[in-house]
């Protein structure tokens, strides 16, 4: 045997056999599992013996969907979260100078928030100009709706002379009348498509990052899309950095690829150049097409049959057309693409089922798993549609420390009550994944667990319909297997189960025995992919 875990307590997952205390290991593979002395008995002089001091142990953590790179890229920002000062913001941006002339780029702080300041004063260029006036900067607030940038970056951004009225709206001056380096909302996307396209190897390194921190939280695999992080790109280069990656052996932990393809002809390119579902790299597996149907609830720009109740008049915004919709679903779909459809609002759950009923109607396939990304607003009936089309469910139960908030205002509570209902899914055997939508919300699959199972906010103790949540058993199962599922591997991950590959967990306290408002203060403290420690604490 390579490896043994012993003295634990295993949660398998596998109803045949769902506890047991030791795990052997071999090729990566599950060999045997039993009791701590009919294992050990297993073990030879190479063998590995890990001791779990009577740990919890579950499968591998999935998160089914996020954005890995657009995570990573945001990660690689200065990080000003933590300051207290714009002494502490100078001093942090100071310390990528020398990086920031070495590589031409940008110093790009994220997460800044003057409240918490000793002087509550938004900074200024004036202020951002006492870091450097050679190497542009930029700093976003928390809240993503403002940043500031020194007088260099505004130059490059060609916004200090010459501006349009367009721009000047989403800009702040000073007394002079001179720009003040405050630059708001929409006009922000300048300083995203002023930096330069990271170079693969750069990608390689970013994705990199990203997955160690997922493996951090002892997630073994994400769905990660990331294709329009790019601009310009067709997914071409990140594709071919995860394979790389994964041909040198260098993934710390799985990814199955979303593929979001929404430029003209996009679609015919990537299968022209054929690229499918399944698609096999070992670590690195091409998913499902990715659609987005709709816009976001917050913008009310999610899709809906009944105008916004708090918005006179607006029902969101679809992206497509019925047939428009039809017409790119049925090409991927015909050429064996699965389909993840991005749909909040009920009208764009609604173009979203007719399509999926006319393609499994008019061009019958098996087992194509096609589902549908957040499904948010819905009534019961569009939800029972869940089990008759057979579709996947990818839930996000995170959300609701923020929607339930909202949605009674959007949409009343006849329609919110049915909204959200993992419940009924669980009740009719919907296959139901979960995920953060990173960056949206961290992928900590213990607090997203948490929401599953109690629906509350543990800081206000505010529930949201509790009655639509899951048991425990439900929710690991949602953040395990049915990741697994949605990616056609739970024959080989998803429980432990003798002949799977060794993806699991070993948490810090036994999450069956914590009190569920105590679930997201569980910390990782190892996680196993393919019998290969991703990461220890
Ligand atoms: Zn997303």
């Amino acid at each position: 045997m390579d490896t043994i875990l012993y003295n634990g307590k295993i949660y398998t997952q596998d109803k045949a056999y769902p506890h047991c205390s030791a795990i052997a290991i071999k090729n990566g593979v599950i060999a045997a599992m039993g009791n701590d002395d009919e294992i050990l008995a297993l073990s030879d002089g190479s063998t590995e013996k890990l001791d779990l001091n009577k740990r919890r142990v579950l499968p591998g953590f999935e998160d089914t969907h996020l954005h890995l790179l657009f995570y990573a890229i945001q990660a690689s920002a200065v990080n000003l979260s933590g300051a207290r000062s714009l002494e502490d913001v100078k001093n942090l941006c100071r310390e990528k100078i020398q990086w920031a002339k070495q590589s031409g780029k940008w110093i790009q702080g994220v997460s800044f928030n003057q409240d918490d300041w000793d002087v509550k004063k938004l900074p200024t260029r004036h202020d951002l100009d006492q870091i450097s006036k050679e190497v542009p900067i930029s700093i976003r607030r928390a809240c993503y709706h403002i940043s500031v940038c020194n007088t260099k970056a505004l130059e490059v951004l060609g916004l200090t002379k010459n501006i349009s009225d367009e721009a000047k709206i989403n800009m702040g001056f000073d007394a002079d009348g001179q720009p003040d380096g405050l630059i708001k909302e929409d006009l922000q996307n300048l300083i995203t498509e002023a930096q330069p396209l990271p170079t693969k190897e750069e990608i390689k390194e970013l994705i990199l990052l990203g997955l160690n921190h997922a493996a951090a939280k002892g997630i073994t695999q994400v769905h990660s899309d990331d294709f329009m992080v790019l601009p310009g790109d067709d997914g071409e280069t990140i594709m071919n950095a995860y394979k790389e990656l994964a041909s040198e052996n260098k993934l710390p932990i799985r990814v199955y690829q979303q593929c979001l393809l929404w430029e003209d002809k996009s679609l015919e390119r990537f299968l022209e150049r054929g690229h499918k579902t399944g698609d096999d790299y070992g670590f690195y597996r091409i998913g499902p097409f990715k659609v987005i149907g709709d816009g976001s609830l917050g913008a009310h720009t999610a899709y809906m049959r009944k105008p916004y109740l708090n918005d006179n008049g607006t029902c969101g915004l679809a992206r497509y057309t019925d047939e428009q919709l039809l017409e790119i679903c049925k090409t991927a779909h015909n050429n064996g693409m699965q389909l993840a459809i991005h749909c909040i609002g009920d009208a764009s759950l609604e173009q979203a089922l007719n399509t999926l009923l006319n393609l499994q109607l008019n061009y019958t396939r098996t087992d194509c798993r096609h589902g549908i990304v957040h499904c948010q607003i819905m009534d019961n009936e569009q939800n029972d549609m869940f089990r008759r089309l057979n579709l996947l469910a990818y839930i996000q139960p995170i959300f609701l420390r923020c929607d339930m908030n909202i949605v009674d205002d959007c949409v009343g509570s006849e329609l919110a009550k049915q909204s959200y209902n993992w419940r009924r899914y669980e009740d009719a055997g919907v296959h139901q994944s979960g995920g953060s939508d990173c960056p949206v919300e961290e992928f900590d699959i213990l607090p997203n667990i948490e929401y599953a199972v109690t629906r509350t906010n543990h800081d206000t103790g505010k529930s949201w319909y509790p009655e639509n949540k899951l048991t425990l058993e439900e929710a690991i199962k949602v953040f395990t297997y049915e990741g697994a599922y949605a990616s056609y591997s739970e024959n080989r991950r998803g429980s432990l189960t003798v002949g799977k590959y060794a993806d699991l967990v070993v948490l810090s306290e036994d999450i069956f025995e914590v009190p569920e408002n105590q679930i997201h203060n569980i910390n990782v403290d190892l996680t196993m992919v393919g019998g290969k420690i991703a990461y220890m604490r």
